[in-house]
């Protein structure tokens, strides 16, 4: 027996294969979404940008931002985006950084281990 879910997004019935979280229609919006967002900050005159800045435009949230961060899907514009430390608000390039951290507050957390 497949597996029926809701989508987490539209609320919409679908058939579950795996982990999946969202229907194939949201899936699609979404893959366009990343891509757009993609060419947005690749195709800007800006040295850099925000990521508050991308996401206003695309109406994200920072937490969607994040999730689909660490799943690998803004790799290519990663070191054009930048945003502030968690911490300290230190401005920072995402490119390199742990979990949108500055080095100096990502090392005191790992000392911290
Ligand atoms: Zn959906
Ligand atoms: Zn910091």
């Amino acid at each position: 027996m497949p597996n029926v879910a809701n989508c987490r997004k539209c609320g919409t019935l679908f058939i579950q294969n795996g982990k999946k979280e969202l229907c194939d229609k949201c899936i699609d919006a979404q893959n366009k979404m990343i891509a757009d967002m993609n060419s947005y900050v690749i195709n800007s005159p800006a040295e850099t940008l925000t990521i508050d800045e991308l996401l206003t435009k695309f109406q994200m949230s920072r937490k969607e931002f994040e999730n689909l961060y660490f799943a690998g899907k803004f790799v290519r514009v990663a070191k054009k985006l930048t945003t502030k430390c968690a911490k300290c608000g230190k401005e920072i390039l995402i490119e390199g950084s742990s979990n949108f951290l500055c080095n100096e507050c990502a090392k005191k957390l790992q000392n911290q281990i």
